[in-house]
């Protein structure tokens, strides 16, 4: 039995639909990263499985039951992180973590273990109030406060936004700890580099699902070759790449470009003739990512 089955799923507010028709499952014990920009949908999906957001139409299974019936219960078996993290400002640590676990009629006590991977680097601040943590130690407190009654399914949305980058590798392994305590694990992320902690990732757009998979399938799928061009005039050869008849994507990607080829009648040599005025730039063959995935499957949207 999958954690969760989504069929169909369609959320609109008005004219903007923020979920499209979207069927996706994941499986008990995985990590499922939903991956795309702000304004794709992602708050509302993750705000959907978390009971939070009712569905115009379709269906959602979460541990075999149907949300709409069985939210009650699933709500005992779920644990919710929102992006903006819930914390009592006010409130220490401890009262926060007090008052989360007071809501399933537990103590922090019973259920010390579960959070302790998370928590380890809290104990020190146990009694500073929430609102003098830094970003990094409020989100992990956030987390602790979604674990504390031993869900089987965590709900993360962009856990990670406006986190340093330190903490944010932290992150990464406190996730992988978790996952190894059996609970499955959903987030959203606008960060395509968090690609790399997740079994399978969603990458989203528009309300609607470009593709699912294990991130090394959907590199894999990507058949174009993909180049790379470095020079110091980066933007103007930009500029110049995109006018090359056989350019059919061409994008900034750090500090070089990234190009594809309309198909294999062209060479790179053929495109540095065509940058020739560049003396400094170079082109050479690079392996896909997730990123140039993204942006292929954008463009072939765009392009029909
Ligand atoms: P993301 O999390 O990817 O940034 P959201 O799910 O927050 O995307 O939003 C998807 C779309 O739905 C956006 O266009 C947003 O403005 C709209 N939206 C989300 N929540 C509401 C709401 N409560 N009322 C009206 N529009 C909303």
């Amino acid at each position: 039995m999958n954690a969760i089955e989504v069929q169909h799923l369609t959320k609109t507010f008005g004219k903007t639909t923020a979920l499209g028709d979207i069927s996706f499952s994941v499986a008990q014990g995985e990590i499922f990263g939903t991956i795309g920009p702000d304004g794709a949908g992602k708050s509302t999906l993750i705000r959907s499985l978390a009971t939070l957001a009712l569905p115009d139409s379709g269906t959602i299974q979460m541990l075999g039951m149907d949300l709409l019936k069985d939210y009650k219960t699933i709500r005992t078996k779920i644990g919710y992180m929102p992006e903006i993290f819930s914390l009592y400002q006010d409130l220490t640590v401890e009262e926060n973590l007090e008052f989360y676990a007071s809501l399933f009629d537990i103590s922090i006590a019973d259920n010390y273990q579960i959070i302790e991977p998370v928590f380890r680097q809290l104990e020190p601040f146990r009694k500073r109030r929430a609102g003098k943590l830094s970003g990094g130690m409020k989100q992990k407190l956030a987390l602790s406060c979604a674990l504390i009654h031993n869900p089987q399914i965590l709900l993360l949305d962009e856990p990670t936004r406006g986190v340093d980058p330190v903490s944010r590798k932290e992150f990464w392994n406190i996730l992988g700890d978790i996952k190894k305590q059996g609970i499955t694990i959903v987030f959203s992320t606008s960060y395509m580099d968090e690609v790399s902690i997740c079994d399978k990732i969603g990458l989203f757009n528009k309300g609607k699902f470009l593709c699912i998979g294990a991130p090394a399938e959907i590199a894999d799928e990507f058949a174009d070759p993909i180049y790379l061009i470095k020079s110091a005039q980066l933007y103007k050869v930009l500029l110049k790449a995109r006018q090359w008849e056989g350019t059919r994507q061409c994008y900034m990607f750090g500090d070089s470009i990234h190009i594809v080829f309309k198909d294999g009648s062209y060479s790179p040599e053929a495109l540095k003739t065509f940058l020739a005025e560049f003396a400094d730039a170079e082109v050479s063959a690079v392996e896909a990512n997730i990123e140039d995935c993204f942006m292929n499957l954008l463009n072939s949207e765009r392009h029909g």
